[in-house]
Parts: structure tokens; C-alpha cells; sequence
């Protein structure tokens, strides 16, 4: 046996049958995965104590450990890409984004100054101008990759505020004559107010708009509660349009929301970060008329675009505020080119090269693919509404993305119910949302693999499920 410490680092012909097993390990857990439960096995009682066996005094060989762990994911997470997963905004990950982690893992660039890794960055800075070319953003728009659309929304919550006072670098909130305040409707995404906490400004600053009664954010609200705070001493930053509710995929008024910023002179950020797949597909993107007017945009690599988990995008028609908002100057940085270097121009510091996953699949694809694919999972809910309604049910959202919302009968279980007992048949993955105060069964696809015999085995479920007396 080769000597431990260089286990980790092993010789060629090792590495190559570590490599092969692993390919077959998970190529046959993806085969088999549709035939198997969406959730996971509740009693982890034995999982537990084969972890705690792991103490870490003795080596373990590593063909050994890839195996449980595989074994482990097989029955112990809700599989997101199993075609029954109509869940949150969690992909089946598309092939090509797998290779770019695998790529990716193998090389391990560093993205952190251009040039370390230029071929990477240009790779990014190509694939992000074209998504953001796509969205209507016009003239010298930039971006870069984030770990999510949480960082995406908070880079767009630095820029609005180092762009609306310049001494907010130096000085934070202090720089501000009144407490510094944004708007984002009642049903956007809740990492706002995480957010508001991170940059200082404080959860209390984020106006949360009420609604119009279809979950889309009120104009007359929006205009009222800006001249409130102005009349207060508060100082307006942003505007944050969500494209996309997480609970009903609605799209607020995204010309209506340009127009106010416009005349405050104020950010806005559209919030697009699942529903943004959708500038893929002419016959879907008109719903999103007028993102183009955005400063800012989040869209999620890793939720409709179907890449693997942890991949955002911040796209801006100012990119000359991520160099005010994140320079610094680090002596023993290779360089600091004020534009180029994306650890001057983002939150991040090092960086791993997660735009790949977006160009392979893209490129693979072509806007074509993405075209078919987010048009395909909206025609399958539109099916399932059709089904639904037929049944008794009624369809809560005007759903012109990928999320449809379902109210049982009278007389059926509460939609809580609905769903605990779908869930635990394993059978399919939904989940329960508020939509304007009341609960409603929550259906989303993201999922390429989901077919029509999905959809239709999942109405038969519901409508079983809705009034089974066990
Ligand atoms: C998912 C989501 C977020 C948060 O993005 P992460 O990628 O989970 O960090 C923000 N806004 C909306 C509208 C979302 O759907």
C-alpha cells in the first residue's frame, strides 16, 4: 500500500480507476433514480452510526468512500432530478454543466484576477454579455457569476447605494443624511432583508409593497410609500421589480416600476433569478416587457437554466459602479486592473469558475434548447391546470412561468394535507405556498426530464389524495 499522505494525491493509474469507478458508481444511480422515492428515507438511524464510525484516526480507502457516499445520496436527499421533483426552483442539473465541474475540479482555476485565468474570465465575461445582450440590456453592459441570486440581489443593494451617495464606501450609513430605504413588493424573494442586515442599512429599511390582489406589486403603493419617506427624511436607493414570486411566479409591472425609478432618479433592480430563463423563448419572453430598462438583473444560472447548484448571475447596464463598490487595493495581488480583475468588481475574493457551466450548456443547447425547455415545463402545467380544473380544482395564479398554483374543491383536505400525504407517498415532491393570505398547493417544474406521463400521473395523485379518508 502507497504511503497515506500521498493517497491524496495519487499516482496516474490509481487516479484513473478512481475516476472510472466513480463514473459508473454515478451513471448507475442515474439510471435508477426515476424508479425510486423523490424524498428521502426518514429513519437515518443507521446512516448515522456509519458516520460516526468515520472518526478520522485511521485512513479509509477512498473507492470505499465514494461508494457510501453515493449509496448515502441515493436514499437521503429529495432527488432534484427526479422527473416527479415539481418543487422549488432546484434543477436536474444538464449534462454539459456536470462536465464544467468536473473540468473545473481538474484544473481548480483561480478567478480572482484576469490574469490568472484569462481564457476562464473571458469565457464569463463572453457568456454574460450575450445573456445580458438576450435580457435588452443595452450599451457596455457587465456582470459577473455569484454563488446564487442572494448574492446577486445584495451586489445590486452595494451598487444602488455607493451609486447614490459616493461616501457610502468610507463612511456606511453614516454617509447618508437619512436612513437609506428600498422597495421590493410583499411577495418578492425574503433574502432582502438578510440583505438589508449585511450591507448595515438594517431590515427595517426594506419597504415590502403591498400587492395589487394578484400578487404582482402595486404601482400606487410603491408611489405612495416613496413620497412617505421622502416627506420623513428617508433617502430612496432602490426599486426592486420581482420577475418571478417564488410563491406564483408573478411578474410585477416592470415598465410601471422603470417609470418610478425614472422619475426619483433611483436603481432598479429586477429581480429575475428563476423566471429570467424565460428571455430564452420568443413566444414566453414577452412577459417580461420592459426588463431591459433594468440598472440591474439577477438571473440564476443554477434554478431554470439548469445548471448544478451554486451559480448566479449580476448583470448591469452600469458597470462602472462594481469598481467604486468592491475596489481595493492588495499589494500582494498579482494586479489590480480596475475593471477586469472580478475580485475588484464583485463580493467574492477567490473565485471558482462557474460560468462554464452556463456557456457548455448554452452553447450545447443553443438559445434554441433553452427555448423548448422552459416552453415545455409552462405547456406541462397548463396540462395539469387543464386536468385540475376539470376535477373541481381552481387555478390561483395567472401562471405565465414555470409555477402553477392549485386550490382543492370544497370539501377536499386543506392544501397542507394535500401535500403532506403526496410527500410521503414518495411518489411526487410539491409543496404548500401563501398566495395573497390563503395556502395553495404549489407546482413547479424546472426539471427537463419531466414528461406528460409525470404531469398526468401527478393529477391522478392529487385528486386521489384530496379526499382519501386514511
Ligand atoms: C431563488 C431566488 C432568490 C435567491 O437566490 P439563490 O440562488 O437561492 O441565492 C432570490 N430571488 C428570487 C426571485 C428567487 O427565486
Amino acid at each position: 500500500m502507497h504511503d497515506m499522505a500521498n493517497a491524496m494525491f495519487p499516482p496516474p493509474d490509481i487516479r484513473r480507476q478512481i475516476h472510472d469507478g466513480l463514473a459508473a458508481r454515478l451513471e448507475a444511480s442515474e439510471t435508477r433514480r426515476a424508479s425510486l422515492p423523490v424524498t428521502p428515507v426518514e429513519d437515518l438511524s443507521d446512516f448515522s452510526k456509519a458516520l460516526k464510525a468515520y472518526d478520522f484516526d485511521r485512513p479509509v480507502d477512498l473507492s470505499q468512500l465514494l461508494d457510501w457516499t453515493v449509496g448515502a445520496m441515493d436514499t437521503g436527499i429529495v432527488q432534484m432530478s427526479h422527473p416527479a421533483y415539481f418543487g422549488l426552483f432546484n434543477p436536474a442539473p444538464t449534462l454539459p454543466s456536470e462536465c464544467a465541474d468536473r473540468i473545473t475540479a481538474s484544473f481548480n482555476p483561480q478567478l480572482a484576477v484576469w490574469s490568472h485565468a484569462p481564457v476562464c474570465v473571458e469565457i464569463e465575461r463572453h457568456v454574460l454579455q450575450a445573456v445580458a445582450r438576450r435580457a435588452g440590456l443595452t450599451g457596455d453592459a457587465g456582470g459577473h457569476f455569484t454563488s446564487g441570486g442572494a448574492e446577486a440581489n445584495y451586489t445590486a443593494l452595494v451598487c444602488a447605494l455607493t451609486r447614490a451617495n459616493g461616501m457610502y464606501g468610507a463612511k456606511g450609513v453614516f454617509a447618508f443624511a437619512g436612513r437609506p430605504v428600498f422597495y421590493a413588493s410583499a411577495e418578492s424573494h425574503l433574502a432582502w432583508l438578510k440583505i438589508a442586515h449585511q450591507a448595515g442599512i438594517g431590515r427595517d429599511s426594506v419597504r415590502l409593497v403591498s400587492t395589487d390582489g394578484s400578487g404582482r406589486m402595486s404601482i400606487e403603493a410603491l408611489m405612495k410609500a416613496i413620497e412617505t419617506d421622502l416627506a420623513s427624511g428617508c433617502v430612496p436607493v432602490m426599486i426592486v421589480a420581482t420577475a418571478g414570486t417564488t410563491n406564483a411566479g408573478m411578474i410585477d409591472p416592470l415598465e410601471g416600476c422603470a417609470r418610478v425609478a425614472e422619475k426619483h432618479d433611483l436603481w432598479l433592480h429586477v429581480d429575475a433569478a428563476w423566471a429570467g430563463a424565460m428571455i430564452a423563448s420568443k413566444r414566453l419572453s414577452p412577459a417580461l416587457q420592459g426588463i431591459g430598462n433594468a440598472t440591474s438583473i439577477t438571473i440564476d444560472a443554477h434554478k431554470w437554466f439548469a445548471t448544478t447548484m451554486g451559480a448566479g448571475m449580476f448583470l448591469t447596464a452600469r458597470p462602472d459602479v462594481l469598481p467604486q463598490a468592491f475596489q481595493v487595493a492588495a499589494s500582494y495581488m498579482p494586479s489590480n486592473l480596475q475593471t477586469v480583475d472580478p475580485y475588484v468588481t464583485s463580493a467574492q475574493w477567490s473565485r471558482r469558475f462557474l460560468g462554464l457551466r452556463l456557456f457548455l450548456s448554452l452553447a450545447n443547447a443553443g438559445w434554441q434548447g433553452y427555448a423548448e425547455h422552459v416552453e415545455r415545463a409552462v405547456d406541462l402545467l397548463r396540462r395539469l391546470g387543464a386536468a385540475m380544473s376539470a376535477e373541481g380544482w381552481q387555478v390561483a395564479n395567472d401562471c405565465r412561468a414555470g409555477v402553477l398554483c392549485l386550490k382543492p374543491p370544497v370539501g377536499a383536505h386543506p392544501p397542507a394535507e394535500i401535500v403532506q400525504r403526496v410527500v410521503a407517498s414518495g411518489e411526487a415532491w410539491i409543496s404548500v405556498a401563501k398566495l395573497e393570505g390563503g395556502d395553495v398547493i404549489r407546482v413547479c417544474i424546472t426539471n427537463g426530464t419531466t414528461r406528460e406521463s409525470d404531469v398526468d400521473a401527478l393529477a391522478t395523485l392529487l385528486a386521489r389524495t384530496a379526499t382519501d379518508r386514511k
